[in-house]
């Protein structure tokens, strides 16, 4: 590895924007396939040499999945203090949970309309296209979330249960942290630092292995235009413009429906939301912005420090509706992508894994792909080394900035809506600044 006092050989690797990296690999791997594409013969060479490559990255974001869901689902639903639960803390709940549930059905509805990646027919190295999962039916898909034995749901990667598993300790831990016991309430703190930490460090290792992402993208890349030529484009096309419509009408409809509801202009809201919501777009880390949020909160929405103090924070931690969308067009288009069109039942099952993955995605650069693996396990399209799933899953971690920008901006957004609506409600909106704004 480089270190920082040497100058190293990889300098140039490491020292430049991982995200110009990450493009480069994009486009670079797919000018290098579709010149491949006119060799056919080298074709079948080619990825057997190259393979190799790619699966690695492949195993490596494998590696992070369980132990991803186990640290921030548990940190997210511990963070919610039961003792801060009084009537705000319901209400900002019930907004964040029905808005993130919201959005990915509405990411799925646009998906429906729009089929990014329908006749894509992408094929994996393995030469299999990945297998759909058998539908199960509802009450099924119910019981099996429920595990009899989280621990072997850990070793098996069932990622229901253990999301299940993980949200239940989570709330667990919320209310020990309460506990009148205060050896116990100590223990349950010091329970809650370790998962954050956990998680924490999850993420620092998912930033590891994104340093081999360039790498990982130009190879599957490569492969899959060398198979399929220049089509591929297309698809990603309509991905990226399918996640950006369900952005913008989640924001007219939804967060424009609602804050009309409570009499509140939604150009008057984005007004004085509009630095927060550049800053995320911008920055693409919910995290980051908050000290942004926070300050155009109090200065421009009139929201009283009480009540933003506690709301944006854990809006920022935990409400995500731009990524509840992202994961509902992605899992579609890996899915039609992949020739395995979701069925349903398994529409419904991404409707609660993605608004759970949305609450355990962390407000940072790229988490959301991160929890797409998770979302994509849930519903049998498994991400394994040369599978038709990971090349699809490797197009959109292509251009996952470009959907990053735009899912952050909206994750922002609905912290700020929500915390506008429940101080209204509240009586607690200093209404002159939206006199004025
Ligand atoms: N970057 C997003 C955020 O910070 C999370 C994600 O990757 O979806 O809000």
């Amino acid at each position: 590895m480089a270190t920082k006092t040497k100058k190293g050989a990889l300098d140039w690797y490491f020292k430049s924007n991982l995200l110009t990296r990450i493009l480069a690999g994009l486009v670079l791997g797919a000018i290098a396939g579709v010149v491949l594409g006119f060799f056919p013969d080298a074709v079948k060479p080619y990825v057997d040499n190259v393979k190799f490559f790619g699966d690695i990255f492949v195993r490596l974001l494998k590696m992070i999945v369980v132990p991803v869901i186990l640290f921030s689902l548990i940190a997210g639903a511990a963070s919610i203090a039961p003792s801060r639960l009084g009537r705000v803390g319901v209400k900002i709940m019930v907004y964040y949970l029905l808005t993130s549930a919201f959005a990915v059905t509405i990411g799925l509805v646009f998906a429906n309309i729009f089929r990014p990646g329908l006749g894509f027919n992408i094929v994996g190295t393995a030469g299999v296209a990945g297998k759909a999962a058998a539908a199960p039916t509802l009450t099924q898909i119910i019981l099996n979330i429920v595990p009899t034995n989280p621990i072997e749901s850990l070793t098996k990667g069932d990622v229901l249960p253990i999301i299940f598993f993980s949200v239940v300790f989570g709330l667990g831990i919320s209310f020990v942290k309460d506990s009148k016991n205060e050896k116990i309430a100590k223990g349950a703190d010091t329970l809650f630092d370790v998962c954050n930490a956990g998680a924490e460090t999850m993420y620092k290792v998912v930033g590891g292995i994104m340093q081999y992402a360039p790498i990982g993208v130009f190879v599957l890349i490569s492969i899959v235009f060398a198979q399929q030529g220049p089509k591929a484009i297309g698809p990603l096309l309509v991905v990226t413009l399918t996640v950006y419509l369900g952005l913008i009408v989640h924001l007219v409809g939804v967060y424009g429906g609602l804050l009309a509801v409570y009499k509140l202009g939604l150009v008057k809201f984005l007004k004085g939301a509009n630095e927060a919501i550049v800053t995320a777009f911008v920055t693409r880390s919910s995290g980051g912005t908050l000290p942004i949020t926070l300050r155009v909160a109090e200065e421009n929405l009139g929201i009283p420090r009480a009540i933003g103090s506690f709301s944006l924070p854990l809006g920022a931690t935990i409400n995500m509706d731009g990524t509840a969308i992202y994961l509902g067009v992605c899992a579609m288009f890996i899915g039609f992508a992949t020739g395995n069109p979701l069925t349903f039942n398994q529409q419904l099952t991404v409707v609660i894994t993605a608004t759970l993955a949305s609450i355990g995605t962390a407000g940072v650069p790229g988490a959301g792909a991160i929890m797409l693996l998770m979302v994509l396990e849930s519903i049998g399209l498994k991400v394994t080394e040369g599978s038709a799933v990971a090349a699809a899953y490797a197009m959109i971690l292509g251009i996952d900035a470009l959907l990053d920008m735009g899912r952050t901006a909206l994750n922002v957004t609905g912290d700020l809506a929500g915390t506008s609506i429940v101080s209204k409600t509240e009586g607690e909106l200093e209404m002159a600044k939206w006199a004025k704004a």
